[in-house]
């Protein structure tokens, strides 16, 4: 028991702490090194990209949509007179197709007199993933919980036999109650009780870095707190829109989602 704990622990220290990985494919990250000294501010499609070192070398990284176009994309640096861009290609990805059946009807088709609460709510939540603030961001992350993922990112996904939107995130299965620890330090810009989504939480890590929980059976944080890389910000549950208890995790990236399987370390 002891030996199966330590290599629980083992697997959990190791489980993040690693930056990262590039890939260039739409719901991918590009990692773009910029010059030594080159502070200046890019942007990707509008929006102000994450600079860090990364590898030790200063870099942008990008997220890539899920929607994005393969081919020729850029950054570009309008800080002086004259507008500088940095290339790179993004390939295409063939992301699978998850049937799946949720019992609960009104969670697939919706009342009319669901609408409202869906409207509003779609707007935080967007509200929430385009949120950008300056502060410095810790990009190594931790994994939330140690759980069997069971829904990769990007998968098109068809409910009760009818299409609805890619999956925006990575599912983990573990058991109710099962705490999720934040996997980088950050302050908590929106959470509540939402339609689809049940108990989240979005944690704001700076430079438009964000990660999402969604379905917690308890929240264990409060809007506008500063929490710390490990800190306990929720319990996994099954609210909202599932099939079971099981946690799912966003991690948004320029005001897009992208693959959090990215950002740990590469599961054997
Ligand atoms: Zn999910």
């Amino acid at each position: 028991m002891r030996v199966l704990l330590l290599v629980l622990l083992m697997c959990y220290l190791s489980s993040g702490l690693s930056e990262p990985r590039q890939s260039l494919v739409p719901g991918g990250i590009a990692i773009i090194s910029l010059e030594a000294g080159d502070d200046s501010a890019y942007s990707f499609r509008g929006k102000p990209v994450l600079v860090t070192r990364i590898g030790g070398k200063p870099s942008a990284l990008v997220g890539l949509p899920l929607s994005l176009q393969p081919g020729e994309h850029y950054i570009e640096n309008r800080s002086t007179d004259q507008v500088h861009k940095k290339f790179f290609e993004v390939k295409p990805k063939q992301y699978s197709t998850q049937n799946i059946t949720i019992t609960d009807k009104r969670k697939v088709n919706p009342y009319a007199s669901d609408m409202e609460r869906i409207l509003a709510e779609k707007a935080r939540k967007q509200k929430a993933r385009d949120h950008y603030s300056k502060a410095d961001v810790d990009i190594n992350f931790l994994t939330p919980i140690i759980g069997t993922n069971t829904g990769s990112f990007g998968r098109r996904r068809v409910f009760n036999g009818q299409k609805r939107r890619p999956h925006s995130g990575m599912d983990l299965a573990a058991a109710t109650g099962t705490p999720i620890r934040a996997p980088s330090a950050g302050t908590v810009i929106e959470l509540g009780d939402f339609f689809f989504s049940g108990n989240l939480v979005y944690i704001d890590h700076g430079q438009g870095l964000i990660s999402m929980f969604a379905h917690l059976d308890e929240i264990d944080v409060v809007l506008g707190e500063r929490v710390e890389k490990g800190q306990v910000v929720g319990k996994v549950g099954a609210t909202g829109r599932v099939t079971g208890p099981h946690l799912h995790w966003s991690i948004g990236l320029n005001g897009t989602w992208i693959d959090p399987a990215l950002f740990i370390a590469a599961q054997d």
